[in-house]
């Protein structure tokens, strides 16, 4: 559980792990570590969020600038995040690499030479 103290230093930890995760990880993978390791950290960002709104509502304090820390921070994630969209879209379209039959409308494997419903050359 985080304290407020936590969280009110957290604000400046927070810019810094995405420069370290890139560097310390080899090549290979590293697109799928990296994505993994951004949503884990936009969502714990975005947890810290919430709960430094909540401590400061509790507390009857009010520390705009802090929130808009954090809520940069989120932003920042977000745009790493929007740069991975390509990959994100091709891993939801796999299972639609799937070809019809211009003649019958069959669906056909994409590497196939003839329809196999209507025998149609591909
Ligand atoms: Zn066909």
């Amino acid at each position: 559980m985080l304290t407020f103290e936590q969280l009110k230093r957290g604000a400046a930890v927070v810019a810094d792990t995405a420069l370290k995760t890139g560097t310390e990880l080899a090549e290979k993978g590293k697109r799928q570590v990296d994505l993994m390791a951004l949503r884990t950290k936009l969502s714990r960002t975005q947890r810290e969020l919430g709960a430094l709104v909540y401590s400061l509502h509790k507390n009857g304090e009010e520390d705009p600038e802090l929130v808009e820390k954090y809520i940069q921070a989120v932003e920042a994630v977000e745009q790493e995040l929007a740069a991975y969209t390509p990959d994100i879209s091709d891993e939801a379209n796999d299972a639609d690499v799937r070809a019809l039959c211009p003649s019958c409308g069959a669906e056909v494997d994409p590497a196939a030479t003839f329809c196999r419903v209507c025998g149609y050359k591909l």
